[in-house]
């Protein structure tokens, strides 16, 4: 249930095979060939989108925010900034050992199509396509962002998936001829016609019925009442807010939290929700002094980035005013996210009732290192805005004290439904939710800890082997490709 990043790949994989029958359920609209979906230029996630959902939020116990997640077929995916990054071979030493770098690398293969390179780290026929822009296309803000870089001594990495630790490169965007290509396209839209699949947009999901232990169906609405599925198997891909959520009011969470909502406890799982991870970032308002013409309308939402010391610098290449629609923000900004941090959050049901937002509280910049990490980051933007390729010094131009810099999430959430071997880890290493059986989880939620890099290809890439684990015949000890 959903269908957003990962539940996309699941659906059109499990219906690979005419025998099972795939019924998914998605609370957003089938929207695959609206212009704000395929348009890798805007995210249409501002206010009073309809492809898109907004959470508040507590980024620190003194300050609030909000976090965006997509509500459409291809979930955050379908609105999200075509950021396709894998996470560095060094992240997978967090995760359980079947999950190791070795292992995961022919799935990341698998599910690309790169046009730009090609040899023993990349994939040549999976269904995301991947390119990057030319450095030569970049529009006036990357240019004058590498350049600084360049200059200051930082390495070029032409290939960021496959790239050392810091440096300043294109990003790997997953995009073709100008579209955003979602897994609702890559993935859901081509398998629609299989006749063991169905889709149901605009299908809420309430939660899952249990006998004893055991998966009985899944409660879900389509506009007013109630209705009730039955299934031995529900594959939870909801993301890393709506995840955690079902489960708790499905009756499967922290006993403290059912109880308070007066839900029966069908298993005491106390980390359902708990330890998230995601990175927080910085937005450094900067005047940019040739302005809005020196803007390429067909440049993606950030085409280069720095990768320095913990953080990630991003050039946004427009304000976010006309980035995000409706969000009225009409400053240029650096995003300055700390890619990793020691900070761990809680997403916490506030009402049984599934349309009520969860409590989202993010626990931001604790720890002192995270401070000092994220400092360092800041001091490096203000050094780049100070220079002359962004007017450093002349009237206009360069970094603006007021409005001050505003903590953010970069949206990046992971880590709610933790994957692992230990009893503590709320699914295996196959994705199975401990404690209840027929349930499983197979999106953002499973992975141990944020990448050090945007999530979306690590949770494609966990949706793929996910799906391949439930596709494989009971019994098998592992999937190959
Ligand atoms: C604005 C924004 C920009 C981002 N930019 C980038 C980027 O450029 N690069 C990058 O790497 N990452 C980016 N991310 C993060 C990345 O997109 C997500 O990590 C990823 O898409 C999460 O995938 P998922 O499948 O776990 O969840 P989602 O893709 O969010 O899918 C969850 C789906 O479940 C559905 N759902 C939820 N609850 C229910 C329910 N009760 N019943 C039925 N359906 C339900 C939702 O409608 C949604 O479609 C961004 C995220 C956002 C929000």
């Amino acid at each position: 249930m959903g269908a957003g990043s990962a539940g996309c790949v699941v659906a059109a994989r499990l219906s690979e095979d005419p025998s099972r029958t795939v019924l998914v359920l998605e609370a957003g609209p089938a929207a695959f060939d609206d212009t704000r979906v395929l348009d890798p230029t805007r995210m249409p996630v501002g206010p009073g989108s309809d492809l898109a959902i907004d959470y508040p939020v507590e980024l620190m116990s003194d300050t609030r925010g909000s976090v965006s997640r997509g509500r459409v077929v291809g979930g955050s995916g379908a609105v999200n900034g075509a950021y396709f990054v894998r996470a560095p071979d060094a992240d997978f030493a967090r995760w359980p050992a079947s999950w190791s770098a070795d292992e995961v690398l022919p799935w990341f293969r698998f599910l690309e199509h790169d046009r730009d390179f090609t040899g023993p780290r990349h994939g040549a026929d999976g269904p995301v396509p991947v390119e990057r822009r030319d450095a030569e296309r970049f529009d006036g803000v990357g240019a004058a962002f590498a350049d600084v870089a360049l200059a200051a001594g930082f390495g070029w990495i032409a290939d960021l998936n496959d790239g050392g630790d810091a440096g300043v490169g294109p990003v790997p965007l997953n995009v073709a001829s100008g579209r955003r290509a979602s897994t609702a396209h890559t993935h859901l839209r081509p398998a629609l016609g299989r006749t063991g699949l169905t889709l149901r947009p605009r299908a809420l999901v309430h939660r899952i019925a249990f006998e004893g232990n055991k998966v009985r169906g899944v409660v879900w609405s389509e506009g007013a009442g109630e209705r009730l599925v039955l299934t031995n198997r529900v594959v939870l891909a909801a993301g890393a807010v709506e995840t955690p959520a079902l489960l708790q009011r499905s009756g499967v969470g922290p006993v403290n939290v059912l109880v308070r909502q007066g839900i029966p406890v069908v298993a005491d799982s106390p980390n359902v929700g708990r330890d998230f991870t995601d990175h927080p970032e910085m937005l450094v308002p900067f005047m940019f002094p040739d302005g809005r013409d020196a803007t390429d309308v067909s440049a993606p939402v950030v085409e280069v980035v720095l990768n320095v010391g913990d953080c990630e610098i991003r050039p946004y290449t427009a304000p976010f005013g006309d980035l995000v629609p409706g969000s009225g923000v009409s400053e240029w900004q650096l995003g300055v996210g700390l890619m990793r941090a020691d900070s761990v959050g809680a997403v916490e049901i506030v009402s049984a009732d599934p349309s009520a937002r969860p409590s989202v509280r993010y626990g931001y910049l604790r720890s002192g290192r995270d401070r000092d990490a994220l400092g360092e980051g800041m001091t490096v933007a203000r050094e780049i805005l100070s220079t002359k390729q962004f007017g450093g010094g002349r009237p206009g131009g360069g970094h603006v004290a007021s409005p001050a810099a505003r903590l953010s999430t970069a949206a990046h959430l992971c880590g709610s439904c933790r994957m692992g071997t230990d009893a503590d880890s709320v699914v295996d290493e196959r994705g199975r939710v401990r404690g209840v059986d027929g349930v499983f989880v197979a999106d953002s939620s499973v992975i141990p800890v944020v990448p050090t890099r945007g999530p979306h290809a690590t949770v494609v890439m966990v949706a793929e082997r996910i799906a391949a684990f439930l596709a494989a015949p009971a019994g098998a000890d592992t999937v190959h490709l």
